[in-house]
């Protein structure tokens, strides 16, 4: 099969075209670069069934094109990381919203099914253990940034369902909870690659709040399975899943954990919300998924354990450091 993936050259891209191309798919990519990047699919560029395209989901032609020659669109190209969303609000909000309607009305016009990617933030701060697809979402006021990558992951969701009930376009909507692995980056604010580059220099590690909130881990690998499996199957169309890990750890605990994995001699700073992001920024408390609606499906589970994850994330840190 052709597959159209988008921000293909992103952290979770890279492993989905990775599990494509060992499958014997043709994986077409279209990313441009901006929190994606070219040493993550460097490795892929010389595969004859890999194509790179270097621009934005934005360039309706280009998307015409690819989108017509591929059969499945994975769509993946968006503005992610709280601290991103918040730094460049505008550009973000017009890739998330009007990127988004770019994939859904092309895939439309050439009948091509779409999965999207959507995220955990769409329940904002409702912090009920564990979290289902059919919770409610509980959002801050407009003035407060971060609000605005909930609310244009849930208008995407609402617009790909849309899509489902009036025209019978094949979509599956996937709720990424807190995904890790190696290639991430800790420029836009994901914590384990900012607290594993830290441990590794002995700096310290930044705990934002009083560190209290918790958060569920997935691997990388463990996400791109389950993506994959949604699309094998049939019965997932016009219907919403999460997929994340399902322990929790405290941030406070993922900082301890992190300086005994890395064996760094790092202390731990607590640093007010306000300083970290912006005065007046709301955390989630808690975010776990329950992930019994994918588990029926299609048997997804998690396979790599958070100190797995952590020895994985060191051992990639260390190489881009240069140990
Ligand atoms: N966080 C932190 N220090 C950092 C980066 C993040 O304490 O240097 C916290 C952040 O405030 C949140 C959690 O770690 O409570 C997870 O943050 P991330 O940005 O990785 O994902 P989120 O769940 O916020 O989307």
């Amino acid at each position: 099969m052709k597959i159209l993936i988008t921000g293909g050259a992103g952290f979770i891209g890279s492993f989905l075209s990775e599990a494509y191309l060992e499958r014997g798919d043709e994986i077409y990519v279209v990313d441009d670069l901006s929190t994606g990047s070219l040493s993550n699919i460097s490795h892929l560029i010389s595969n004859s069934h890999f194509h790179f395209v270097n621009d934005t989901i934005l360039n309706r032609e280009v998307m015409m094109e690819l989108v017509g020659i591929c059969d499945i669109v994975v769509h993946l190209a968006a503005a992610v990381g709280v601290k991103l969303i918040i730094d460049e609000p505008l550009k973000s909000i017009h890739t998330n919203i009007a990127g988004t309607e770019t994939v859904l009305e092309l895939a439309n016009k050439f009948r091509k099914m779409v999965l999207l990617a959507s995220s955990s933030e769409v329940y904002g701060s409702n912090s009920r253990v564990p979290l289902s697809e059919t919770d409610t979402r509980i959002y801050g006021p407009t003035q407060i940034l971060r609000w605005s990558y909930a609310a244009s992951k849930a208008m995407d969701e609402f617009l790909a369902l849309a899509y489902y009930r009036t025209k019978k376009l094949p979509v599956i909507i996937a709720r990424f909870f807190n995904t890790v692995g190696p290639r991430q980056t800790g420029r836009y604010g994901m914590v384990i690659p900012r607290f594993i580059g830290q441990a590794l220099k002995n700096e310290p590690l930044t705990v934002f709040g009083d560190g209290a909130q918790t958060r569920s881990f997935t691997y990388v690998e463990d996400l791109v399975r389950g993506i994959i499996g949604l699309i094998d199957e049939s019965r997932a169309v016009g219907e919403v899943f999460n997929i994340g890990g399902e322990g929790e750890i405290s941030i406070n605990d993922l900082a301890k954990r992190v300086i005994s994995v890395t064996q760094s001699s790092s202390q731990i700073r607590h640093i007010p919300y306000d300083e970290a992001y912006q005065e007046g920024f709301e955390d989630m408390q808690r975010r776990v998924p329950d992930i019994s609606k994918i588990k029926d499906l299609i048997g997804y589970e998690n396979t790599y354990s958070l100190d797995d994850i952590l020895l994985k994330v060191t051992d990639f840190e260390r190489d881009r450091l240069g140990d």
